[in-house]
């Protein structure tokens, strides 16, 4: 048998591929020489394998969609309290490359517009780099999240640079303001070099699902980042990725995304998949306009959509009932917060003294730290009712 899921991605593909409208960027005068037919997905799953349909092997630039993982990296580098005295968190309404910093604090907004992601690439590696060293770290830390050697597009590079005044206003800003100390014109080099990544749309979903993973690429099964760090870069992700319809678009595809003017997006669905495409003409909010449209149909055909309500916690007892006089509760799936406390709830009704009980967790898939604690305070008070109870683990949860 041969998975459907690339029959499926083509069909996809086929159903959002005839619209023409938006347009290719054109304030980078190498962007506006794309090919603006181009289109492709592609759908990493936790697990390694990818999935793709389309333009899979086109390469273009990465641009805005490397904030998010710089902004990983500065936090896996230099902590959570370092980066937030110079970034916030907080979504800005405004484009993105307007010049503004937060009135109070004087930082940028958030990474994801430009004078956060300035600010943030400043950020990456050990404080006393020297700009080419950082350069080689954002490199290093990029690859490392797509599993593979990335290189800059040097023709887009030199072309941004050309053009690039807004951005050295920016950076001369943050510097005139004491938030960065260095040279603003190497500064905007080194962050104008990590958007000229070259990438296609299978290492932007290998990239994605790193972050849908916990920070552990799942191809390489390398761990780039914790898993605090990637909780935190999704969250910004959430709130500020898509520009200034970051709103509209997590009401209706409700995945945490980032999107860049060559026309890429990624979408990284926490403990699920990464997902890249890529089609280079752009809506008014700057985001590609039938890459949107595609990002809406998978969430809508995969169910993918974060906000949408899992399975009821109740489906946790697969069996309870009493035999021969000892009391059976088998558990099944994931125990979180509120299958344990579902649990607790079946536990407390088991009358005290009423005999031995067996608590089986051969088909539980996962526990989560509290989860567990409860599930082990849950035997303690049964054996403090004079219970005997015998708990059956399988080898993959690693708990006793
Ligand atoms: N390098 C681009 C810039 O700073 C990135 C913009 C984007 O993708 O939104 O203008």
């Amino acid at each position: 048998m041969r998975t459907p899921v690339p029959d499926y991605l083509q069909e996809v593909l086929d159903d959002c591929g005839a619209s023409t409208d938006g347009a290719v960027a054109d304030y980078i005068p190498e962007l506006a020489a794309a090919d603006p037919d181009r289109l492709a997905v592609a759908v990493a799953s936790l697990e390694g394998p990818v999935h793709s349909a389309g333009d899979a092997d086109v390469r273009f630039t990465i641009q805005s969609i490397s904030k998010p993982f710089a902004y990983a990296l500065a936090l896996r580098d230099r902590g959570l309290d370092r980066v937030l005295e110079s970034v916030g968190v907080e979504p800005s309404g405004d484009a993105f490359n307007e010049i503004s910093l937060e009135p109070d604090t004087g930082r940028p907004r958030n990474p994801m517009i430009n004078v956060g992601a300035i600010v943030t690439h400043s950020l990456v590696g050990d404080p006393g780099l020297t700009p080419d060293e950082r350069d080689a770290a954002t490199l290093e830390g990029l690859s490392a999240f797509a599993a593979r050697p990335l290189e800059v597009d040097e023709a887009v590079f030199a072309s941004e640079m050309e053009t690039a005044h807004r951005n050295l206003a920016l950076g001369h800003l943050v510097r005139g303001n004491g938030i960065v100390q260095e040279d603003p014109v190497r500064l905007v080099e080194g962050y104008t070099r990590q958007c000229s990544l070259a990438v296609d749309v299978r290492d932007l979903a290998v990239m994605a699902a790193t972050l849908a993973n916990g920070g552990v690429n799942p191809v390489s099964g390398e761990e780039v980042v914790a898993p605090w760090v990637a909780r935190q870069t999704l969250s910004v992700m959430a709130t500020c990725g898509m520009y200034d319809a970051a709103g509209d678009w997590f009401t209706s595809v409700g995945i945490p995304a980032k999107s860049g003017v060559a026309g890429g997006i990624i979408g990284a669905l926490p403990g699920q998949v990464g997902l890249g495409v890529f089609s280079p003409r752009l809506d008014r909010f700057g985001n590609s306009a039938r890459g949107v449209d595609i990002c809406q149909r998978l969430s809508r055909d995969m169910g993918m959509h974060v906000m949408a309500a899992p399975a009821t916690s109740a489906t946790v007892i697969r069996r309870h009932e009493v035999v021969d006089g000892r009391t059976i509760l088998e558990l099944q799936g994931a125990i979180h917060y509120a299958a344990a406390e579902h649990v607790l709830r079946v536990m407390e009704t088991i009358e005290p003294g009423s005999g031995p009980v067996l608590l089986d967790l051969s088909r539980v898939t996962d526990v989560n730290d509290v989860g567990g604690r409860m599930a082990e305070e849950g035997v303690r008070r049964l054996e403090l009712d004079g219970h005997d109870v015998e708990v059956v683990t399988p080898e993959h949860l690693g708990r006793s």
